[in-house]
């Protein structure tokens, strides 16, 4: 008999879910963009209905459901199933999200916060396979992470440990959607690269991009000024290894709090890799503690987009493992 599990990335713009073997083989997958407009209730009963249709398409071919993972993006108080803050659905705020899927889905359902998923799934068959100890973080319009130490998922008191996006920086720096100053997030996420460019333009020294904005502050992002770096705009190059310093001394405060074998670095700003990884792994090499820093790699995502589907296969399967 196939053993299947299903797992669900409900992401910042996406879902994605996967019909996942044991192995860790995706069998099948759909995709469909969020409307990010709508109710948190719309988007959770079509995520049921398509995880439902899913499983049963299977269940009738004789496969076996050993399970379904749902990454979310936000905070969510996984002891509670309680949605604490989502950056895509504002309403999901508060949302009893367990609760929801034991009424709506006769199958166990495991939730987890979509960067851990990423972490996760990466460690299960990415960057960080066979690694022990590992942090991930993806850089997005946000920055997510999470954190395993001897092999499991360090989860807290609430289950909310690891927002790495949220580790200060800079005690004076710009606010961040935290409510707090200086956060990692503030300086490695695309947004953080279109205020350091805006920043650049105003001090006069974005001339490159803004050119090719077509002088259009407005349609200033991150994709822009790496597109403007790639054409061998010096300025534009700056500004990515400005964000990989502060990035690097992010690093620098993981390597020497978990002695991390590998750090898994993924989400859409990591495609400018060439342009930060030389500046972040500087800054290991000056402020890292001896031992942990020549130990540690520092290493591009490998699952892409499937990296969420994965993690949140894998959190179901080793739920059932624990129990
Ligand atoms: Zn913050």
């Amino acid at each position: 008999m196939v053993k299947f599990l299903i797992g669900a990335d409900v992401g910042a713009t996406n879902v994605r879910i996967g019909v996942v073997t044991p192995e860790g083989e995706i069998l099948e997958r759909i995709e469909y963009p969020i409307d990010s407009s709508g109710k948190a209730s719309a988007l959770l009963e079509q995520l049921v209905s398509n995880l439902n249709d899913l499983s049963e398409q299977r269940i009738k071919r004789a496969n076996h459901l050993i399970g379904i993972g749902v990454g979310i993006a936000g905070t969510i108080d996984l002891e509670r199933g309680i949605v604490y803050e989502s950056p895509n659905i504002k309403d999901l705020k508060g949302f009893r999200i367990r609760d929801f899927f034991r009424e709506k889905i006769s199958r166990p359902v495991v939730i987890e916060n979509d960067a851990n998923a990423f972490t996760l799934g990466e460690g299960w068959m990415g960057a960080a396979k066979g690694c022990q100890h590992y942090c991930g973080l993806t850089l997005g319009t946000g920055v997510g992470g999470g954190i395993v130490v001897e092999g499991r998922l360090l989860r807290g008191a609430e289950g909310l440990a690891g927002e790495v996006g949220h580790m200060v920086i800079y005690s004076e720096g710009p606010a961040c959607g935290c409510g707090g100053r200086g956060c990692l997030e503030v300086y490695a996420s695309g947004t953080a690269i279109r205020r350091m460019a805006l920043e650049a333009i105003e001090r006069g020294v974005g001339g490159g991009i803004l050119k090719w904005v077509g002088r259009d502050l407005a349609r200033v992002t991150s994709e822009k000024v790496f597109e403007v770096a790639q054409y061998g705009d010096i300025e534009a190059q700056e500004i990515f290894n400005e964000m990989g310093r502060y990035l690097g001394l992010g690093l620098v405060n993981l390597i020497n709090l978990f002695n991390p074998e590998r750090i898994v670095i993924g989400g859409k700003v990591s495609q400018a890799w060439d342009y930060f990884i030389g500046s972040v792994t500087e800054t290991i090499r000056e402020r890292a503690m001896e031992g942990p820093k020549e130990r540690v790699e520092i290493v591009r995502a490998r699952c892409g987009d499937d990296a969420g589907i994965l993690g949140a296969a894998y959190s179901a399967l080793s739920a059932l493992l624990v129990t």
